[in-house]
């Protein structure tokens, strides 16, 4: 309950925000008077909604924004975004309220925006994670002469953050080199690009001539096996894409999860404190089980 609702209920008499301590905490204040929420609302609503957005009672306001069908940035439906950002500074209130701290309303904001996105690639590929094979097929190695790069990106379903790790290997299996990066607040989509960006870079630095990437993201083979790869709205495709046009042969295939571990360890254990990229010469510690999993697979 806000404190308006508990004072009404003879539960406390103290009706005021506990946040800016100017108005009654009712439950219109608590999602959308707020002053700072107001900062942080006229940032993001569209122009078409700002009109009545601050003066609609509140079931209308409710109802206007959940049943909208205009799209967020050209892409996450707003409905998706509004209902994530009001999930978000209830959380964030009781954070407040009953552990005296929170994260800054800007730290909000990109949460719900990240929770919005990551429910909405889940709708629009659902396929991919309801229906994922339950069999585990272990890691491939590509054909003599050509390295392996395999990347991923992990999306932290508790905090929004995002990491991304990779590592090359020879078709024996040995490992090369691994790299592992934080890089902030995104969707699944993005940090599987972001991945391949990176891996790309550092093997074209190493001088590998052929190259197999194995990405467990098939949004990520459609977009860059797309025709119209040159025009595609996401600008990090675009740059992948002229990266392995250079001198170099790139083959992208996508893998199944389960052979795409070793990426997937690598992911997480990058360091979010930092946006540094960890750079490793030797497997870390953590791989060391996977990576002997997979080298045993291919010696059977
Ligand atoms: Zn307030």
């Amino acid at each position: 309950m806000t404190n308006l609702h508990r004072c009404r209920r003879t539960l406390s008499d103290d009706p005021y925000c506990p946040i800016c301590q100017e108005a009654e905490e009712s439950i219109i204040h608590t999602f959308r008077d707020c002053a700072r929420l107001q900062q942080v609302w006229r940032y993001i609503i569209s122009s078409s909604l700002a009109a009545s957005f601050f003066s609609n009672p509140i079931k209308v306001w409710l109802r206007q924004n959940l049943c909208s069908n205009i799209l967020f940035r050209n892409s996450i439906p707003w409905k998706l975004v509004f209902a994530s950002i009001l999930w978000q500074f209830w959380k964030c209130r009781n954070d407040v309220v009953f552990v005296g701290d929170s994260a800054s309303v800007e730290c909000t904001l990109s949460r719900g925006i990240a929770w919005a996105q990551y429910y909405n690639d889940g709708w629009l590929h659902p396929m991919q994670t309801v229906n994922a094979p339950p069999r585990t097929i272990p890691w491939r190695n590509p054909e003599h002469g050509c390295l392996c790069l395999n990347v991923d990106g992990a999306v932290s379903l508790n905090t929004g953050k995002a990491t991304i790790g990779g590592l090359l290997r020879d078709t024996a299996g040995n490992f090369i080199f691994g790299f592992s990066k934080y890089i902030g607040f995104t969707n699944s989509l993005h940090a599987e690009l972001w991945a391949l960006y990176v891996g790309l870079q550092l093997a074209w630095d190493h001088g590998v001539n052929f190259l197999q990437i194995q990405t467990d993201c098939k949004r990520v083979l459609e977009l860059l096996h797309d025709t119209n790869v040159d025009s595609c709205p996401i600008s990090l495709v675009r740059s992948i894409h002229q990266f392995w046009r250079r001198a170099w042969y790139v083959d992208l295939i996508w893998v199944p999860r389960s052979s795409n571990q070793a990426a997937d360890s690598m992911a997480r254990i990058a360091n979010c404190s930092s946006f540094d990229l960890l750079f490793f010469s030797d497997p870390p510690a953590q791989l060391h089980d996977v990576l002997t999993t997979d080298a045993l697979v291919l010696s059977l």
